[in-house]
Parts: C-alpha cells; structure tokens; sequence
C-alpha cells in the first residue's frame, strides 16, 4: 500500500484529501503546517507528496527545497494562485507536478497514480559527456559550466539542463512536450508555459546579452538551437 502525505493548512481540504485517497487504498497521514510535514517527509519516507504551497511555518517551496537534498519522493505541489511564476519555482525546487486550486479530486487522483509509477531515477550527465561548444557559446557537462567566449554565465540548474539538451539536439525542432519529458521529467497534462518561461530567461542571459541569435521559435511546434 502505497503511503502519501499530504501537507496542507487549511483542515477542510487536508480532511477531503484524507478521506478520499484512504478511500482509494492509500495510507495516509496528514501535517497541518510546513515545518511538521518537512520533519515527516523525512522520518516517515511517504511514497508521495501532496504539498501545498501556501504554509504557515515554512512554504511549501521551502520544504521542497530543503526535502530534495534528502529525497526524490515524488511531489505533487497544490497552488491557490493561478500564477506561472510560483508554478515555474515549484517545479524548479524539484515538485514533479503541481495542481491549481481549485482541483477536480479524479485529476489528483490520476496523477498520483501516474507520480507513483514513474521510476525514480536521479538524471546525471553521463560519465563520459563531453564539453559541448557551438559557436562562442560552450557547455561542459561535468561541471555544468557555460561560456561564453571567456565569460562564465550564470545559469540555474534548469536553464542549464534545457541548453544543454537544445544544443545537443541542434538544427533540429524541438517540441515544448519533449522538452518537458526530458527536463522537467514528468507526464505533463497541464499548459507547457513553463517551457516559454525558461526561454526566456536564456535569451536575456544570452542572445540579449551577446547579440546573438541562439534559440529559435518555431511557430506552433517548439524551439530550435541554430547558432546565428
Ligand atoms: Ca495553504
């Protein structure tokens, strides 16, 4: 029997939670606030993760953040605010899925199922990847260093994993779908703005930056990485 914990303050919501996911055979145990649900995210090794994002104590963002130095449990983040950006930090502290209240209860449920079954596997660069170089533009997989020309950009774990993958993937297109199976590393059912967000960012630390042309849209498909 699979155990869920689901982290969540306001007490009709935890108790809904709790009565339908015990209805569907789940074992589960409940944690009014983030500091608590943290402390049995990690003494009580749930199968899941239901977490809300808005917590008393520490945020939602914040048990993720710190849970993931500890554990790949799968986590599915509840949101109030239909918002991208708390969305897009989510899912960038490590969350695999998030749902915007309010929720159908049958769509939860479907992606539980679908969390639990995927195989965690902890993605590393292979051992053997080498410094991948287009143009000025350079990216060494074994310490996640990108360069341009002499100059060491910054860029968050996320925005370097989708270069990467871009560039390795070059003079080709590049579906938002494929980008987010293989970067964010979840079935995704929900809307593929988060994908539009990271290109963004990528282009301000690099095309805008350096006048040059990287990332390419191609209209009602994806992206392409072709260095102009
Ligand atoms: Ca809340």
């Amino acid at each position: 029997m699979s155990k869920i914990l689901v982290i969540e303050d306001e007490r009709k919501i935890a108790r809904f939670l709790e009565l339908e996911l015990r209805h569907e055979g789940y074992d589960v145990e409940t944690a009014g606030d983030g500091r608590t649900g943290l402390e049995r995210a990690l003494e009580g090794s749930p199968d899941l993760l239901v977490l809300d994002l808005m917590l008393p104590e520490l945020s939602g963002i914040e048990v993720c953040r710190r849970l993931r130095h500890e554990s790949d449990v799968p986590i599915i983040m509840l949101t109030a605010k239909d918002d991208v950006s708390d969305k897009v930090m989510g899912l960038d502290m490590g969350a695999d899925d998030y749902m915007t209240k309010p929720f159908a209860i049958e769509e939860l449920l479907a992606r539980i199922r679908v969390a639990l079954r995927k195989p965690r596997a902890v993605k590393e660069a292979p051992a053997e990847a080498e410094i991948c170089r287009i143009g000025q533009l350079s990216v060494n997989p074994a310490n996640y260093e990108v360069r341009f020309g002499d100059e060491l950009l910054q860029l968050t774990k996320k925005e370097y994993d989708l270069l990467y993958y871009l560039m390795t993937h070059r003079d080709r297109a590049v579906t938002r779908d494929e980008l987010l199976e293989n970067i964010w590393g979840y079935e995704y059912t929900g809307d593929t703005n988060v994908v539009d967000v990271y290109i963004r960012y990528l282009r301000h630390k690099i095309d805008e930056r350096f006048g040059v042309k990287t990332i390419q849209t191609i209209r009602s498909v994806g992206y392409l990485f072709s260095y102009e």
